[in-house]
């Protein structure tokens, strides 16, 4: 009697281990700085497809990262999707990303736009560019970030606050294209040609360009496309500046696979499909932004706005600058 009980016993508890696994494969816990009107569409299509279920929280990246940090080996956490390439160099930097070895990955995404580590990759493109007012500024007047440091644009500059990840990204890597001295003077010009105190979004910069209190200013392009959507009779327009040079300063949001994921194999998994052809419309069309994979076409209300060529710097500069672009700013009193 004894003996068949414990073989029953064995056999259930294997039949529940097994039950266990195969249903902790099958779900994939993400952390996203990305909102959830963006990446659900694309969850419940992934899950659609394949069945796998995601559960994900939201929240700004920093509290992310934190949360990440916190939890340690205890996190749910397998995939951290977060904006700006300067947020995911820092995830890598503070150790809650694991280095993800995928041909698929590496064919989808081109090489600037991933952390050279394979930490983490870009999973959709925006691009940082001049916008300016088409009643107060013609285009010609216009060619490089650089160049709105010089005195024709003096009072008619407006930018957002230096303290947002996005400037320091773009200033990262202007000191990578010209060195820390010559990037401290440009951007000194620049807050010479302010028309006011910067602003707390990219939104107000172009509301202040249409209100006049400015001429000319730095934004991503989805906001610009945002407010094109309210009013499509918008007095703005976006300039593609450094065409002969560096190209347009671009950035990514993008993943990585955490650390402690108790399901990477179904994480990377994920990750794949994201950068696939099959996904990458969804992942960057939600946000008027561009996609990574270079075999995907823009969607045509964001191709209107022009073919640019982008600057192919590696992202990962964006980070290991990133402390460097923010005492910059700071000596050049740009706030
Ligand atoms: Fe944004």
């Amino acid at each position: 009697m004894k003996p068949i009980r414990n073989i029953l016993t064995v056999l259930l508890l294997t039949l529940l281990t097994l039950g266990a696994t195969q249903v902790c494969a099958e779900e994939i816990v993400v952390y996203s700085a990305r909102n959830e009107q963006l990446i659900k569409p694309l969850f419940d299509a992934y899950t659609k497809e394949t069945g796998t279920k995601i559960t994900f929280i939201t929240d700004k990246a920093g509290p992310l990262l934190q949360r990440l940090k916190a939890e340690g080996k205890n996190t749910r956490a397998d995939l951290l999707i977060t904006v700006d390439a300067g947020n995911l160099w820092h995830a890598a930097r503070e150790g809650v990303l694991q280095p993800v070895d995928s041909n698929i990955l590496q064919e989808n995404i081109p090489a600037h736009l991933r952390d050279p580590g394979n930490q983490w990759f870009g999973l959709s493109l925006r691009s940082r560019t001049i916008v300016y007012s088409t009643e107060r500024v013609k285009p010609e007047e216009l060619s490089t970030y650089e160049a709105l440091g010089e005195p024709q644009w003096k009072d008619r500059l407006l930018l957002r606050t230096s303290k947002k990840v996005y400037n320091q990204s773009l200033i990262a890597m202007l000191i990578a294209e010209h060195g820390e001295v010559e990037a401290e003077k440009i951007v000194r010009s620049w807050v010479n040609n302010l028309a006011a105190k910067p602003f707390s979004n990219d939104t107000k910069v172009m509301e202040g360009i249409l209100a006049g209190q400015g001429d000319v200013g730095i934004v991503n392009t989805y906001y610009f496309g945002r407010l094109l959507k309210k009013n499509p009779d918008l007095k703005l327009a976006l300039y593609w500046p450094n065409q002969n040079s560096t190209g347009v300063h671009v950035n990514v949001s993008g993943a990585g696979v955490t650390r402690y994921a108790k399901n990477a194999q179904a994480a990377i998994k994920l990750l794949e499909w994201l950068s696939s052809e099959k996904a990458q419309n969804l992942f960057a069309d939600a946000n008027m932004e561009y996609p990574v994979n270079k075999s995907v076409k823009t969607h045509p209300y964001v191709a209107a706005w022009g073919e640019f060529k982008a600057s192919e710097q590696n992202l990962a500069n964006a980070g290991m600058l990133q402390n460097q672009a923010i005492q910059l700013m700071d000596r050049a009193d740009y706030r």
